[in-house]
């Protein structure tokens, strides 16, 4: 289990809260799930994190860990993605945005995918692209509950081109199929779920799940307004706003989400 600092939850003992500015004292927030006590923001957690608040104390089996992404384009922007891999990888003690295998939820036995916003902010690349569609394929075949945790900024990892943009075909295909064994996907949304990811396997769920606050949706407010000159409604690409509109099923905070994703394994496992 890797000790390295916390996304989301800045170094120090005290932390502002992006949205009530209230000055919070860092390890009550932790021992909150990093939720703000003043006014329920949700802070983004780390992979690791996520699976210790998801999953029965030490059930992880991680699955293909050993992928690696490669750089076939050769890609430098500011520096070389090759070098920007590496770099990332010694910061967050990840070797790619996507962990899966397999845990238990109190007791229930369930594959497990998650997107880590830390790791170049979550984007799909091909490895994890291909560590989902490993996942969903290994929940297919042992007819296990499939969930997917999403936090991903920018949809694509535009350093591998059209090979990270067909990802999204794959993954989805591989839900598909998933879908047509009759197995059981719940989709888990958090902040923030966006692009390719947001138009692909984040919202293919047979249920969806959003934590509160959420920014989630395909472009930014910005883009959309450069694009096609709307003026957004108040609130637009929030859970709460998806929730009204029928986009997601249902906002869990995330204090409840271990025995809402139980509850629901329960019900559509029956
Ligand atoms: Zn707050």
């Amino acid at each position: 289990m890797s000790t390295r600092p916390s996304r989301g939850i800045p170094e120090g003992l005290w932390l502002p809260c992006p949205r009530c500015k209230a000055t919070l004292y860092k390890k009550e927030v932790q021992a909150r799930l990093n939720v703000c006590g003043e006014c329920g923001y949700h802070f983004t957690v780390p992979a690791r994190e996520r699976i210790r608040q998801l999953l029965d104390e030490d059930s992880f089996e991680e699955w293909f860990a050993n992928l690696r992404s490669c750089d076939p384009l050769g890609f430098i922007d500011k520096i070389p993605y090759a070098q920007k891999l590496e770099e990332t990888q010694k910061k967050t003690g990840l070797t790619e945005a996507a962990v899966v295998g397999k845990g238990f939820i109190r007791g229930r036995p369930v594959v497990l995918g998650i997107t880590d916003f830390s790791f170049m902010a979550g984007s799909m690349g091909s490895v994890v692209g291909e560590k989902l569609t490993r996942a969903v394929e290994e929940a297919t075949r042992r007819m296990l509950p499939l969930i997917i945790v999403s936090g991903s900024g920018g949809g694509a990892r535009m350093q591998e081109g059209i090979l990270s943009l067909m990802q999204m075909a794959k993954v989805s295909a591989a839900i598909a199929r998933h879908d047509a064994a009759g197995g059981f996907y719940l989709s888990v949304l958090t902040h923030p779920t966006m692009g390719g990811v947001a138009a692909s396997w984040a919202l293919q769920g047979d249920i969806t799940l959003a934590e509160p606050g959420a920014m989630i949706g395909f472009a930014g407010a910005r883009t959309i307004w450069n694009t096609v000159r709307i003026e957004l409604p108040e609130g637009f690409q929030t859970s709460e706003f998806l929730l009204e509109h029928g986009f997601i099923d249902r906002i869990v905070h995330r204090k409840d989400l271990r025995t809402e994703v139980a509850r629901l394994v329960d019900y559509c496992e029956k």
